[in-house]
């Protein structure tokens, strides 16, 4: 139901702000910092003062970390990050079924594809880097009562701690209000629900150091149908468990240190660990129906609870914040049609879904509580990988994109997110963002046969034209005009994604997927005309490009 407000915003005048975003969590916090660095007056506001001081999040993948890295924070945070290797999943009878690791190096970020961390201290950086930008205010200790929208804008009804009621008016708002959102309320959006229901209780442990070594050295996924459980190595001393509970199980009761270390007496006991905190949880799967209400968009929980198997929620929460403000940014500045803004569901809810249904997949082997069909899934499983554990990758887990504002060629390499190679130009090195920016940008790789100068200075003017960098993988044999900017690189991470699509040269959007591959220079220009008509932007320069930090 929408909360009735007094007054309607008197026509004609500016809204307050260009965007508001409620919630400081994680999503939310990140979207201030990308909106800050956007150059876009943002107002965040949070009901709570603090960090929540409990981690919930303890996998982070090296696509948030390139966004965190672009956005300057990336050293803040590296001291609570540490490298997520093997999860070993074990059978019914304790045998090996497979392993869940990552792409090996060269990795095809720049960075440990996937990563452990501490939650609280990471979200204290995002939400300390975030009250930097000049343009970003922040409400803290102040909540959303109520909502309206009108023709140029939204209303926010505000209430601080002291009880003090106030209103903002903003262009757009982002709504990360986390998994019981109030906004979803308000503007009426539904939650589909994509059957997952389960309870577990998740433990956190800070384990004395001359301890660790007694506890195993992998994370692992235990299948066993009388107590399905997860046992994770996190930074440092940190160590979770997450325990499914049985039926008849009291939730509030399981979290009781008695029973938590019951739980736990297999692998360690009170003598050698702290109690971080144990918490019960229902594990859901819900996804919203309709992403955006008008100007009111859903991102993070708000938008979608998935099981934490893979460790996903709050990457996916980041992923919708990183894809949404470069397309409002176009927008604002009045360089794309608001259309452009329908394609952040029409990319991120089949995102989200496929993956919650990988993610589904993977508990449903976990979860499994039938004895015999525990063991006919343990001799199948291994059976399917020819006897032999099979290890998959998380990163193969994780889909591209497959709609939205993509090239309709559809080749391949479309949807998916562009690599980040070590780059050398002249006078600089470093990650190829670091160097060049970020940003559409188009790289080409003009080593292969057939490239010619004038081929690339034509592409250099119709790119330049739509505000779009081009970026030449370059070996001196062909003349990179000066608008080009030609690099080598020290890995080939960049040639062998490349030569993977079949392709010479890819457009990249501001949040790093590939917008469309190409294999020659006419098909490059077919590509920048398709994104020129897409976006509506037949005069001036698409935004979204930030310069390499100095
Ligand atoms: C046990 C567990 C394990 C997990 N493991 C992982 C993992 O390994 N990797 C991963 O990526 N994710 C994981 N997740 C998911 C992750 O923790 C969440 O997805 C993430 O923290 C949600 O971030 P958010 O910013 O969307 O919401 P939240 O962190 O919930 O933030 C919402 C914010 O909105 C504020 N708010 C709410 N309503 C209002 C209002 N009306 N007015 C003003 N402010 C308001 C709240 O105060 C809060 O600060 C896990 C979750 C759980 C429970």
């Amino acid at each position: 139901m929408q909360p009735e407000l007094s007054t309607s915003h008197p026509p004609g005048l500016p809204n307050d702000v260009q965007v508001a975003v409620v919630g400081f969590g994680p999503a939310g916090a990140l979207a201030a910092n990308l909106l800050g660095q956007a150059g876009i007056h943002t107002l965040c506001i949070d009901r709570t003062s603090e960090v929540y001081d409990k981690p919930r999040a303890i996998a982070l993948d090296h696509e948030i970390l390139r966004v965190l890295d672009n956005l300057g924070v990336a050293e803040a945070v590296a001291p609570y990050i540490a490298p997520f290797d093997l999860s070993e999943h074990f059978g019914s009878q304790g045998e090996l079924l497979r392993r869940i690791g990552m792409v090996g190096t060269p990795y095809p970020l720049g960075y440990t594809p996937t990563m452990v961390f501490t939650q609280p201290p990471l979200e204290a950086a995002l939400r300390d880097h975030a009250g930097h930008w000049p343009g970003v205010e922040l409400r803290l200790g102040t909540q959303v009562t109520g909502l309206m929208q009108h023709e140029s804008g939204v209303m926010l009804q505000l209430c601080d701690a002291a009880g003090g009621s106030g209103r903002v008016t903003a262009d757009y708002v982002i709504a990360c209000d986390g998994a019981s959102s109030s906004l979803r309320g308000m503007v009426g959006a539904t939650l589909d629900d994509l059957e997952f229901d389960e309870p577990w209780v998740v433990i956190d442990l800070k384990v004395d150091p001359d301890k660790l070594d007694t506890l195993p050295a992998n994370s692992a996924h235990y299948c066993e149908p009388d107590r399905p459980s997860v046992y994770i190595v996190g930074p440092g001393n940190h160590r979770r468990w997450e325990i499914m509970l049985l039926d008849g199980e009291d939730p509030r009761e399981m979290e009781r240190p008695e029973r938590v270390w019951h739980l736990l007496s297999r692998w360690i006991g009170p003598q050698d660990a702290t109690l971080w905190r144990a918490a019960s949880y229902r594990f859901h799967a819900l996804v919203l129906r309709d992403w955006h209400l008008g100007r009111v968009f859903f991102a993070g929980d708000a938008a979608h609870q998935q099981p934490p198997i893979l460790g996903q929620g709050m990457c996916q929460g980041m992923r919708d914040v990183t894809n949404i403000v470069w397309k409002l940014q176009a927008v604002l500045a009045g360089q794309a049609d608001p259309s452009l803004l329908d394609t952040y569901g029409e990319e991120r809810s089949p995102h989200v879904r496929e993956l919650i249904e990988q993610i589904k997949g993977i508990g449903a082997v976990l979860c499994e509580r039938d004895p015999e069909a525990a063991r006919r899934r343990d001799a199948r499983l291994l059976a399917e990988s020819g006897g032999v554990p099979a290890t998959i990758t998380r990163q193969s887990v994780i889909p591209p994109l497959r709609a939205g504002l993509l090239s309709s060629s559809r080749r391949p390499g479309t949807g998916r997110l562009f690599p980040q190679p070590y780059a050398m130009a002249a006078g600089r090195e470093g990650l190829l963002d670091a160097v060049f920016g970020t940003g559409w940008r188009m790289v080409i790789d003009t080593r292969a046969p057939g490239w010619r100068p004038e081929q690339l200075s034509a592409l250099s003017d119709a790119a330049q034209d739509l505000g779009v960098t081009v970026l030449a993988l370059s070996d001196g044999t062909v003349a990179v005009p000066p608008a080009v900017e030609a690099f080598r690189e020290r890995d080939g991470v960049l040639a062998g994604w490349l030569a993977e699509q079949d392709a010479g040269a890819a457009l990249i959007r501001p949040d790093h997927y590939v917008f469309g591959t190409a294999d020659a220079a006419a098909a490059c220009l077919a590509l920048l005309a398709e994104l020129r008509l897409a976006l509506h932007a037949y005069a001036g320069s698409i935004p979204g490009r930030t310069t390499a930090a100095a």
